[in-house]
């Protein structure tokens, strides 16, 4: 099997939020689909280790929030990476409470779907929901919607762990700028600092070696410490 045919698939990226009856839940996701168009109904794929996955059971309700592609690092890395189960990730993004009792994020989303689980299918390590769609709207943001080969391209991340579309040994390239240097990577969400390209938005220029990035430098996707990094090859 060749596995970098799944990169053919392009995804979208969306944040996918119910409410638990301890507090919000929400996770980043890639795989939200429409499945029929009458009645429309939507399905999602959620890891069985993931706490959405609970909340989604107990409430019965999903909502979908469709990310655009200038979404802030810090909203990816919260919502994507985080993996303290006590913290509400919403509490810090502007959002609401849509129709169904969903957390809607109202920051870098151009549309979003709330949902009412009329079933889920056990997938193996995850669950498969499927929604009817109660509500569809479209934010008035002129920006195109986050596609996950996009992401991908542009922010040099992998899938983490619990994801559908996880791989052990995901191919990300570094630059092509032959620059000799050692690339690393981050073995928590897949990112690889790449000397050629340094960590601009972080203050890193390009060519900075992994040897001379601050001792407090971390993560610029997951937030993790620059020790923690292994040598890419
Ligand atoms: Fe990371």
């Amino acid at each position: 099997m060749n596995y970098d045919a799944f990169y053919a698939f392009s995804y979208g990226l969306y944040v996918v939020g119910t409410a638990g009856s301890d507090r919000l839940h929400g996770y980043i996701a890639n795989t939200a689909f429409q499945v029929t168009a009458e009645p429309p109904q939507i399905a999602i794929s959620c890891h069985k280790d993931n706490g959405s996955r609970k909340a989604i059971q107990e409430s019965g309700i999903f909502s979908i929030s469709v990310l655009h592609e200038d979404v802030s690092k810090e909203l990816v890395t919260v919502f994507g990476y985080q993996n303290d189960p006590t913290v509400d990730r919403f509490a810090g993004f502007s959002h609401m409470i849509g129709v169904t009792g969903a957390p809607i994020l109202l920051e870098d989303t151009i549309a979003y779907f709330e949902c009412r689980v009329v079933k889920s299918v056990d997938i193996g390590s995850h669950f498969l929901f499927i929604g009817q769609v109660e509500a569809a709207v479209e934010l008035k943001v002129s920006k195109e919607p986050m596609t996950y080969r996009y992401y991908r391209k542009t922010r040099k991340a992998a899938s983490p762990k619990n994801s559908p579309t996880y791989q052990a040994k995901d191919k990300l390239t570094p630059s092509d700028d032959k620059s000799g240097q050692q690339c690393w990577l981050c073995p928590s969400c897949g990112y690889i600092y790449d000397p050629a390209e340094g960590d601009p938005d972080s203050g890193i220029a390009p060519g900075t070696s992994y040897k001379e990035l601050p001792n407090d430098w971390i993560c610029p996707v997951c937030g993790i410490s620059k020790e923690s990094f292994i040598p890419y090859d």
